[in-house]
């Protein structure tokens, strides 16, 4: 039995490595979709400040069209100053030129403002794109590490799983039966567990004395009887 019962817990060891390789396995794959993520986001912000600049590049090249439509306006309104014939006529003329004036001049300020906030945002786009540059060379090389662990970390897994079918055909039929149903009732913790100084290392409860002693003759299979837990001895 005593041997069996080694197996039992060889068995468990390997459970519990294969399943600590898989949950890294699991976050690396999540490690691998934040990475990506991360770069998706920041491709979006540079789309959008990309878009803005479009947008004030339209609005100048409209304003633009508009100068020069008023531009036009105000040349022909100074040729008709030459053939004005009265005073009155003249002034009024003189008056629509200066207001055609200030409304280009409102747009020219418009215009600049457009210029200096496209400016601006190229700035930053400039700044946003050379950190991408790095941000994505980082992510290339954190993923390519992650791939080569995830690879190392199924290699390994499929050697446990050789192992644990090795060692799962040296184990009673019966007994694996009785641990496999413990394991399931314990999701997460062990259904092997040492015996020390009379304590269950599954529940941390005292053994009865009789069952301890028993439990060095190390001839039957033995439960704890607080946890149900598969017990042997673990000599300190
Ligand atoms: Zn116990």
């Amino acid at each position: 039995m005593k041997e069996q019962i080694y197996m039992l817990v060889k068995l468990q060891g390997i459970e519990a490595e294969a399943g600590n390789i898989k949950s890294t396995l699991n976050d690396a794959h999540r490690e691998l979709e934040t990475l990506d993520a991360g770069l998706v986001e920041f491709e979006r912000t540079i789309e959008e400040q990309e878009s803005i600049i479009e947008e004030l590049k339209k609005k100048y090249r409209d304003h633009e069209s508009d100068t020069r439509i008023n531009i036009d306006r105000e040349k022909k309104t100074q040729a008709k100053l030459g053939s004005v014939k009265t005073n009155r006529e003249y002034l009024s003329l003189l008056k629509e030129i200066e207001e055609e004036k200030a409304k280009n001049s409102k747009i020219e300020d418009k215009m600049i403002e457009y210029l200096d906030r496209m400016d601006e945002i190229e700035k930053i786009v400039a700044k946003k794109k050379d950190e991408y540059v790095q941000i994505s060379h980082s992510a290339m090389n954190e993923k390519e590490k992650i791939k080569q662990e995830s690879e190392q970390g199924r290699i390994k897994l499929s050697k446990l799983d050789e192992d644990r079918e090795k060692v799962s055909r040296m184990i009673d039929p019966e007994l694996l039966k009785k641990y496999l149903i413990i394991k399931k009732q314990n999701p997460g913790s062990l259904a092997v567990v040492p015996v020390k100084n009379a304590l269950c290392h599954g529940c941390h409860v005292n053994l009865p004395p009789q069952l301890y002693n028993e439990l060095f003759l190390g001839d039957s299979l033995k439960f704890c009887p607080n946890c149900q837990r598969i017990i042997y001895l673990k000599e300190s």
